[in-house]
Parts: C-alpha cells; sequence; structure tokens
C-alpha cells in the first residue's frame, strides 16, 4: 500500500505510512462537540487527545500506531477535523488500520460554500441543511453562506416573503447545529440590487431606486432598493438587525452585484452629482458598513461594482469617470476597514482584479459557482473553472475562497453540485497549482475518494453518470449546440405547461439524431440505476436523477412527437384531395398522442419530490401536470380538425396560439380563424397588442436651432 491509496478527501498535507496494521476499535468516552458522530462511544482502543498550542488553529496530527491512536491539536477544529479524518480510515480500513502519521492544516483559513434560497424561492428544509452540513464539514468547509436575499421570515417585516421561510429560530438552530462542526453561518441578504422578487409587492414600491423619472414611480419596474430613500434605508436597517440578532454572526453579506440602478431618483441625483453612481454606492456601503462595525459584524460585498474604479474593468467593461475618481478612491480606502470584498468570477480566474483588490489592501475571498443554474446537471468541467480561481487566489494569498451556489429550481438542487462543492474545498484545503489538479489529488483520485467518502462504494458508475450527462463535450451533450447544453434542457421538462415546447425546443438538435441520443439517454439510465445500488443512499441520492429524468422525458416526447408530426404533415397535404385518408391520419395522431401520457410521471414523480424533501419550487409540478393536461387539449383539437374547414394550422402555430400567450407586435396570425372557434380553442389575447414607440424629438430641437 502507498500513501495515495489512502481515501482522505481532503488528501493530507503530509501523510507517513509506519508499516503494518493494528487491529482495533477506536472510541471515545465523553466525545466533545459533535467529536462523536465521527468517533464511536465503544471500542476497545480509547482515542487520546492530546492538547498542543503549537499547532495551527485548524491543524491536527494524527497517529495510527500498536497503542492506539493519537489525535493533537491546538483547538477544537482540529480535534474534529482528526476524527473525522480517523473515520474515513475507518470507513476505508474497518477494525485494521495501517500504522500511520499524518500532519495537515489547511492551505486557506476561509473556505466557504453557499447554498442559495432566494431566485425562484426554495423552502426552507432543516433536515437536508443538518445533512449538507455534516457533509462540508467532512470537506473541512469553515463557513456556510445562506444567500437569503430577502427569502427568510424576518420578524420586523410583514411577511413579504411567503410561507414556508427560514425563521429566527431556524436560524438559532442551525447555528448551534453548525458550529459543532466547525462552520460559521453567514447569513446574506442583498440590500441594494438582485432584490426584484423582494421589490415586486406594492408594500415596497416606493423603496425602488426610479431613474432619472424614466417611468413614472407609481409603475416602475426597477430592481433595486434606493440607497437614499429614508422607508427603504429604515427597512434595511430593520432587516440587518434581525439577522444579527438570530444568526450571531461574524459576516453579513449585504449583496452590491449587479446593480442595474443607483442614483437615478429623487433621494440620490443631488449625490450621484457630487460622486458619480459608483460613489452613491460606496457611500452607501460605508454607510452600512459603519452600522454593522458598530454591533461587531464585518460586511460581505460582492466586487463586480467596484471595478468601475480599476484600470481594466474586466466585469462589464464600465470605468468610473476621471472627475469622481479621486472621491471615489477615497471613498473605496473607507470601505475597506470591517469588509471583505468577494472577486467573482464563475467560469475561470481572476488575475487582474484579485491584483486590483489587494493593491487596494482588501480582505479578498475569490468566489466561484458549482454552476448548477447553468448547466443541467452539475458539469466536472465546472471543477476547472473553480481550480483556474482559486490558483489565483493561492498565489495572490488572499484569505480565501467560496464556492457558490445559485438559481435552485426546475430540477436543479444544491444537493446535486457536491462533487464541485467538494473539489473546491479540497482545493482550499490542500492547494491547487499549475502542475496539480489538487496539490497531492490528481483528478482521478479526487474523483474516486470523493465519491469513496460521500457514498461509500468504489464501483464508479456514479461518476460515469456525470459524466456522460454532464460532460460539455461528451457524447450526449456534443449532441446539443453550445447556447442549448444547459439550463435550457431542464427548461424544456420542467418550466412550460406547453406539451410541444419540448418538441419545438428539442427538434432542431434531435432530428436526425435520436438514435444516437437514444444510445447516451440509455447509458445515462443505466449508469443512473447501477450508482443507485452501488452507492449508500443517505436519503437524498434520488436528487441526482434529475437528467436521467430530463433526457428519458425529452427522449420519449420527442420521438413520439415526431412520429405525430410525420402524420400530421401527410394529413394537411390530402386534406383537400382524399377526405377519407385526412381523417385516418388525424386519427393516428390523436393515438400517438395518446402514448405520451405515461411520459409525464417520471418528471412530475420527480419534481414532486424534491419539492418535497429539498424545498425547491412546486410550481415545477404543476407546469408538467398543466402540460398532461393541455396534451388532452391537444388530442381533442386535432380531432375536431377533422371536421374544420380551415386548413391544418403550423405545428410551431398550433404551439402559440392554443398554449402560448401570442406575442405577435401588430396583429395575431390568422386571427380570423382562432376567433371562430368553440369553447377551449378560442383564443384572441395577444400579449404585445400594441406597443409604444419611443420618439426622441432631440434631433428636431437640433435643427430648430440651426434655423
Ligand atoms: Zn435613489
Amino acid at each position: 500500500m502507498k500513501e495515495q491509496d489512502l481515501k482522505i478527501l481532503p488528501f493530507p498535507r503530509k501523510v507517513r505510512l509506519d508499516g503494518g496494521f493494528v487491529q482495533m476499535r477506536p472510541y471515545v468516552k465523553t466525545p466533545k462537540g459533535r467529536i462523536g458522530s465521527f468517533i464511536p462511544e465503544e471500542g476497545d482502543r480509547e482515542v487520546k487527545f492530546l492538547q498542543n498550542s503549537a499547532l495551527p488553529p485548524e491543524g491536527y496530527r494524527l497517529t495510527i500506531y500498536g497503542k492506539g491512536v493519537e489525535i493533537s491539536a491546538s483547538a477544537y477544529a482540529g480535534f474534529l477535523y482528526g476524527a473525522i479524518v480517523l473515520d474515513m480510515l475507518v470507513k476505508q480500513f474497518g477494525t485494521y488500520l495501517p500504522c500511520l502519521y499524518i500532519e495537515d492544516e489547511p492551505m486557506a483559513a476561509h473556505r466557504g460554500t453557499q447554498v442559495c434560497y432566494a431566485q425562484i424561492n426554495v423552502k426552507y428544509r432543516e433536515k437536508w441543511l443538518k445533512k449538507h452540513i455534516v457533509d462540508l464539514a467532512k470537506l473541512r468547509v469553515n463557513y456556510l453562506y445562506l444567500y437569503l436575499e430577502w427569502d427568510y421570515a424576518f420578524p420586523s417585516l410583514p411577511p413579504l416573503s411567503g410561507k414556508e421561510m427560514m425563521t429566527p429560530e431556524d436560524a438559532r438552530e442551525i447555528v448551534a447545529f453548525a458550529k459543532g462542526y466547525n462552520i460559521k453561518i453567514v447569513p446574506a441578504c442583498n440590500v441594494l440590487g438582485h432584490t426584484s422578487d423582494f421589490l415586486a409587492v406594492q408594500y415596497l414600491n416606493d423603496c425602488k431606486e426610479n431613474m432619472d423619472g424614466e417611468t413614472n414611480a407609481k409603475v416602475s419596474t426597477a430592481r433595486a432598493l434606493c440607497p437614499n430613500n429614508p422607508r427603504a434605508n429604515a427597512i434595511v436597517f430593520r432587516a440587518l438587525d434581525d439577522l444579527i440578532d438570530a444568526f450571531q454572526p461574524e459576516i453579513i453579506h449585504i449583496g452590491g452585484d449587479e446593480v442595474e440602478h443607483i442614483g437615478g431618483d429623487k433621494y440620490c441625483r443631488a449625490e450621484a452629482e457630487r460622486l458619480g453612481r459608483t460613489g452613491v454606492l460606496l457611500s452607501y456601503f460605508v454607510k452600512i458598513r459603519d452600522y454593522l462595525q458598530s454591533r461587531g459584524v464585518i460586511t460581505g460585498i460582492w466586487g463586480d461594482k467596484l471595478l468601475s474604479l480599476s484600470e481594466e474593468n474586466r466585469y462589464d467593461g464600465e470605468k468610473c469617470e476621471e472627475k469622481y475618481l479621486p472621491k471615489n478612491l477615497e471613498l473605496l480606502d473607507d470601505l475597506r476597514h470591517g469588509t471583505i470584498v468577494y472577486d467573482w468570477w464563475y467560469t475561470g480566474g481572476s488575475e487582474k482584479s484579485i491584483r486590483f483588490f489587494s493593491e487596494k489592501k482588501f480582505n479578498v475571498i475569490s468566489a466561484a459557482s458549482v454552476h448548477g443554474c447553468m448547466t443541467s446537471i452539475p458539469s466536472f468541467d465546472q471543477q476547472l473553472n473553480i481550480r483556474a480561481l482559486f490558483i489565483d487566489a493561492l498565489d495572490y494569498g488572499v484569505k480565501g475562497g467560496l464556492v457558490c451556489d445559485w438559481i435552485n429550481g426546475m430540477g436543479y438542487h444544491a444537493e446535486q453540485a457536491y462533487f464541485n462543492f467538494a473539489a473546491g474545498a479540497a482545493m482550499l484545503w490542500s492547494g491547487t497549482d499549475k502542475d496539480s489538479f489538487i496539490v497531492n489529488c490528481s483528478r482521478e483520485k479526487f474523483e474516486k475518494d470523493s465519491l469513496f467518502v460521500r457514498y461509500g462504494t468504489t464501483d464508479t458508475a456514479l461518476i460515469d453518470y456525470f459524466h456522460e450527462a454532464g460532460d460539455i463535450y461528451g457524447k450526449l451533450l456534443s449532441l446539443f449546440p453550445p447556447d442549448r447544453k444547459g439550463v435550457s434542457i431542464r427548461k424544456s421538462v420542467f418550466y412550460t405547461d406547453n406539451p410541444l415546447m419540448v418538441y419545438i425546443k428539442n427538434i432542431t438538435d434531435l432530428d436526425g439524431k435520436l438514435g444516437e441520443y437514444e444510445k447516451s439517454v440509455r447509458r445515462i439510465s443505466v449508469l443512473y440505476k447501477k450508482a443507485e445500488k452501488s452507492c449508500k443512499d443517505d436519503g437524498y441520492f434520488y436528487a441526482l436523477k434529475v437528467a436521467a429524468v430530463a433526457h428519458g422525458y425529452i427522449l420519449r416526447a420527442v420521438s413520439v412527437m415526431d412520429k405525430f408530426y410525420g402524420y400530421y404533415d401527410a394529413a394537411a397535404k390530402v386534406q383537400y384531395t382524399d377526405g377519407e385518408r385526412f381523417g385516418e391520419y388525424l386519427d393516428l395522431c390523436a393515438r400517438t398522442l395518446e402514448t405520451l401520457k405515461g411520459a409525464y410521471v417520471p418528471p412530475i414523480r420527480f419534481a414532486a419530490w424534491m419539492h418535497e424533501n429539498l424545498g425547491l419550487e412546486e410550481s415545477s409540478v404543476y407546469r408538467l401536470k398543466g402540460a398532461r393536461k393541455n396534451l388532452s387539449k391537444l388530442i381533442r383539437f386535432i380531432l375536431r380538425l377533422k371536421g374544420n374547414y380551415r386548413p391544418l394550422p403550423a405545428i410551431a402555430r398550433i404551439s402559440d396560439s392554443l398554449f402560448g400567450t401570442d406575442r405577435d407586435v401588430w396583429w395575431k396570425m390568422r386571427d380570423y380563424e382562432w376567433i371562430e372557434e368553440e369553447g377551449e380553442f378560442k383564443k384572441y389575447d395577444v400579449e404585445l397588442g400594441f406597443y409604444y414607440e419611443r420618439l426622441d424629438w432631440s434631433h428636431i430641437k437640433e435643427m430648430e436651432k440651426n434655423l
């Protein structure tokens, strides 16, 4: 056996095998904190915990030798991590443990991950979050960010976020629970931009940033809070107080990314004149930072909007106007005290921005993403993007890293992204550089070890399943063009009640390739079933089925609808020449579509399970049930066309007219035929029935001047 054969994740900085094995069942008599979750209280050799204040804060030394097991550390975190690693060894070797010595400590002090509750409003499920915390602790993650935005039961505000949101009691419970696993909870509430859900209620209509009177404030659809509106400020400060009371946090992340509307209304205009728009943002953050600092809390801010002060803004190219730059740089220098800036890049490294923030002496955390929301199933390819970012982070010696999860919904949830969280966590613990995937851990080793640590198996079916379904250049996704490899696959299943949409969205890519697609879909289905048997189910394994469910449904629906298309087209060709065959073809169409009804069962079951167990949006269930109902409507309509005078409408028109809301600008295509239909088939609504053209008279004024 070699050191590399040990299935420890993240792999320790130093391991020495001392040769030989000892038969023993280590135990701990009175376990501190959560150590008892990793070492049993019964056995034949008591684990010795040795205090050694010379060791680094989260470091530990683990010795297994003839007499037993010793774990040395300077603090609780190190003892906990020693116990976790011992547990991994017991899982691999049972009662016959290898004699060894491990010396380990983290490369980065701050190792964070984020779960997203806002953006499609994920209901709070305590059981899952606790399980997730244990998973993260094993990866030695020490900060868990909860992206709440405003989806939290703020006691000082009306119940604006709806039911089943995390409450202050939940927060206290989870903070205490996580503490035992050396994880600090960071609540994240976006106090500026990204507040569209929050601001979509009339109660807050006057709190929006209304840009330059562009729209009357009464009907504004702005998606940001005004930073200077006294009522908006009061609400933000009440919310921050609520978070402090419940979470007692070290950090509150206040967002501040992608702010599209700022500095344009009556409350902000004077300040914007004086400081520019970035200045309005900075002075708001300074105001909040001052308050949080007075309450002993660090302020977390996304970095992107601050990059307008850098020489080169990789984020959106926006640059601060020269005349505002000196004042803004002063504000930026003030802001860095008591603040952490999160330099986020989800598809690669960040040398330029990280250099900018480091030069400005900020505490920086590099934020990557599992990218689950953008993909059809979390792709292992994303681990390379995370790596590129963390190589830069570790090169610049920043405080640490964060791996974010965003937009859980339409079949996707953070639970599916374990391997990408694990890769990021291992990179932050062990380090990563240009020569290694993770220091002391090749990509292959990482995959096998993470599989063993999480699912207790050496059978690679699950890893193969993820590769087959998620590799951007794999056989399956190669069938789809770049803009349709990702979330659009899940959307065509979970995001519509229009039964034709799955065909319309996928036939362009799959026409003539259905045989090839079928082979890939079969393979992922077989791999999933194999993985289901070999992997230990912690109660959430079924969530990983998303790719098999989605592609299984798409395959069946597109194949059946393509057959239907053939009959429908044949019917159209003989409509005015052979009435009998016309009717027969339409009957065939209806019978063909009938066979599709069963195809809705697996995705409906999946979506319902995801809602119940992970709190994922319930609308997917309703949409799929709606699609099934609308399939019956489609069948009735096809049969009705038998006796109809009208030429068969093109399939794409049926989709829009029967199930969608038409979006034609001037008129609804063949409007007269839909108006003359009866009952449920009568359609007359057109969403953009007329539009307002913006009239720009400035050039007229110019011409007038010159007259
Ligand atoms: Zn304003």
